[in-house]
């Protein structure tokens, strides 16, 4: 099996532990940059997450053109992965989802940070990015490369951002990277609103977050992003083991 058919398998994978995690319900999008041409990325057609078989990944040049002129309909948002792939060489995985805790954040002050340990991969910081702020009254999708440059710029160097009003979207090194992000930033979210009944909050530190960080990063085969990758994918009725045979069928 070649490296770019293990990864179709498992970005298929990573759409059910997304819909069965309640990441993403009708609506979000995870992609991989494609193994062996950095310059393209790997996407569903537009499809919700939890029906998305192998036959539904499309190719995409990184502004957002079907390779080969597949004329399937595609994600109106998939610019959010291709300026995030231009900008940053480091990332190979990215999810966009409405993930709901999240979405407070996004229209009030406090801003969303790490509050618990299993969650110092979301970044020290996670920005929103206004869509009024560069283009005045939009339907706040990102519908276009100027839209996500504009997004991907506001990211910046970080491993996740807000939309406002909108939704979040998260990066990953990895694709299980990106999913245990995604996954968390929920977790953060929620935690950070529950907390914030009780009295003042206090946040991990710069340090705490680099030393969970890298102790993550350099986790062993079967520890830290492959232990929760197992764990979720069998909660979608997934055998982690044996993808294949359990994705045949819609
Ligand atoms: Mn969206």
């Amino acid at each position: 099996m070649s490296a770019a058919d293990r990864l179709l398998d498992d970005l298929v994978v990573a759409n059910r532990i997304l819909a069965s995690e309640g990441i993403c319900d009708a609506f979000g999008h995870v992609s991989v940059r494609h193994p062996d041409r950095p310059d393209r990325y790997l996407l569903s057609r537009a499809l919700s997450p939890e029906l998305i078989v192998r036959d539904d990944i499309m190719e995409f040049e990184l502004d957002g053109t079907p390779v080969g002129g597949d004329g399937r309909k595609p994600y109106l948002e998939r610019f959010i992965h291709g300026s995030i792939y231009e900008k940053r060489p480091d990332v190979h995985s990215v999810i966009h989802s409405h993930s709901r805790s999240v979405v407070p954040f996004s229209i009030t002050e406090q801003p969303l940070r790490p509050v618990v340990h299993s969650c110092a991969t979301i970044g020290h910081d996670v920005p929103v990015w206004d869509a009024q702020d560069s283009f005045g009254d939009t339907n706040l999708l990102i519908s276009s490369m100027e839209m996500g440059r504009d997004f991907a710029n506001v990211l910046a160097e970080g491993r996740s951002a807000l939309m406002r009003g909108h939704g979040s979207t998260v990066i990953g090194r990895s694709l299980r990277e990106a999913v245990y992000t995604a996954v968390y930033l929920e977790v953060n979210a929620l935690l950070q609103l529950q907390a914030n009944s009780l009295g003042p909050i206090k946040f991990l530190s710069k340090g705490e977050v680099d030393k969970i960080q890298s102790r993550l990063a350099d986790s062993l085969p079967g520890e830290g992003y492959d232990r929760s990758w197992e764990y979720w994918s069998r909660r979608a009725g997934i055998d982690p083991s044996n993808p294949k045979a359990t994705l045949q069928e819609r």
